[in-house]
């Protein structure tokens, strides 16, 4: 079924990655051209916006239209579930006389950005007698808490929305994170209310941080918002924080010191030994963490069948042959497979920057569950 979700125009300097770019001006830049591995979370997620704005537009519910498809993806009664708590928010705040605006395209043209920057709101209320505008963002996904204050994807459909609807008056924004399933001690629906004022302030930060990025020299920050960058399984900044931090712990304790988790370097590659039909066998494959958990994808074969549950040992290790220095780490924990049985650890672990280096599919996502690890380094 075609959407105005699923067709939503694309700009680098976007309303979603704004929570990036604000914080790293070199991600736009570097990340150019390099496509996040699609995952069936956000196809997932996709359909939900989609049902949203079926439901929102034709007035209905969403608990009928479970079993149909959408976006390739059929209604479970989780999404109608999900759906439905957003559109009951959304329809709660609607009073005679009030605008709704579903699916709205917004542009911060009238800012005069230095590149375009646009983006679609799921649904807006422009409430006249009380000169307010709510802003609903429908969060689907799982796996990352998003919270209300402070928001700047939401800030940023508040801004737009201003401009969209510039003959009338507007006071105060208020934003509605809907987010029905991460848990969150204040609950699935979270606010933050701000004058239209303190949003023009923010508008100054916004742009700013836009003129950033275009910057040939502009920094890359690595940094919590790494999580999902479409360019972190190449990013030396990155690797060069999760190295410093190894470093910091190696050097902090005499060796052979135990690292903790953390502390693991975000090298791509590593070994995995196994045992298969009672000898060892050794695999290179490319990695990325998941907490302390190491994750990679694989296909059927020895790695799949060896694997779950039981034990195995993965290595990690980079040496100057110039300085004849480097360091290993060694991993030893339970392999165990992510099954959608695990919905929310596949949902995480598929969120993972993890593009199998080697051809073929490698639909699996296994994880390395680590009950010791060691390194060593030698200077
Ligand atoms: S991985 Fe992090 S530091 Fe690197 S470009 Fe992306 S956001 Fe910036």
């Amino acid at each position: 079924m075609a959407s105005s979700f699923g067709s939503r125009p694309h700009t680098a300097l976007g309303a979603s990655a704004a929570h990036r770019w604000m914080r790293c001006p070199g991600s736009i830049r570097f990340a150019a051209g390099i496509e996040a591995p699609a995952s069936a979370y956000a196809e997932k997620g996709v359909a939900a916006h989609l049902l949203a704005e079926i439901c929102l537009n034709g007035g209905v519910d969403a608990l009928p239209l479970v079993g149909r498809e959408l976006n390739d993806q059929i209604v479970d009664a989780e999404m109608a579930d999900g759906v439905q708590l957003y559109m009951d928010a959304v329809r709660a705040e609607m009073r005679a006389g009030d605008l709704l605006l579903v699916e709205q395209h917004v542009s911060l043209d009238g800012l005069h950005p230095p590149a375009e920057m646009f983006g679609t709101a799921d649904a807006v209320i422009y409430k006249p007698g009380l000169r307010q505008l709510v802003v609903f963002d429908l969060k689907y996904g799982a796996g990352v808490v998003v919270e209300a204050v402070g928001n700047p994807q939401a800030r940023y459909y508040g801004l737009g929305a201003c401009m969209a609807l510039a003959d009338r008056p507007v006071s105060e924004v208020e934003i509605v994170i809907v987010q029905p399933r991460a848990p969150h001690p204040a609950g699935p629906i979270r606010r933050e209310t701000i004058s239209a004022f303190e949003l023009v302030e923010w508008s100054a930060d916004l742009l700013e941080a836009a003129e950033r990025t275009l910057a040939p020299n502009a920094a890359l920050v690595p940094g919590a918002w790494c999580r999902f960058c479409s360019a972190a399984g190449i990013c030396p900044a990155l690797r060069e924080q999760a190295l410093a931090t190894a470093q910091v712990e190696f050097a902090a304790t005499p060796l052979p010191s135990p690292p903790t988790p953390a502390s693991l370097p975000a090298e791509e590659i590593g070994r995995l030994a196994v045992v298969d039909g009672g000898s060892p066998a050794v695999f290179p494959v490319n990695y990325a963490m998941d907490g302390d958990a190491v994750v990679f994808r694989t296909a059927e074969g020895t790695k799949l069948q060896s694997g779950p549950r039981g034990r195995v040992v993965f290595e990690i290790d980079h040496f100057d042959r110039e300085t004849r220095s480097g360091w290993s780490v060694v991993v030893g924990g339970r392999l165990e497979e992510v099954t959608p049985y695990d919905a929310e650890t596949l949902e995480r672990v598929s969120g993972l920057p993890l593009a199998p280096w080697a051809r073929g599919d490698k639909p699996h996502w296994m994880r390395i569950v680590p009950d010791r690890i060691s390194g060593r380094r030698i200077t």
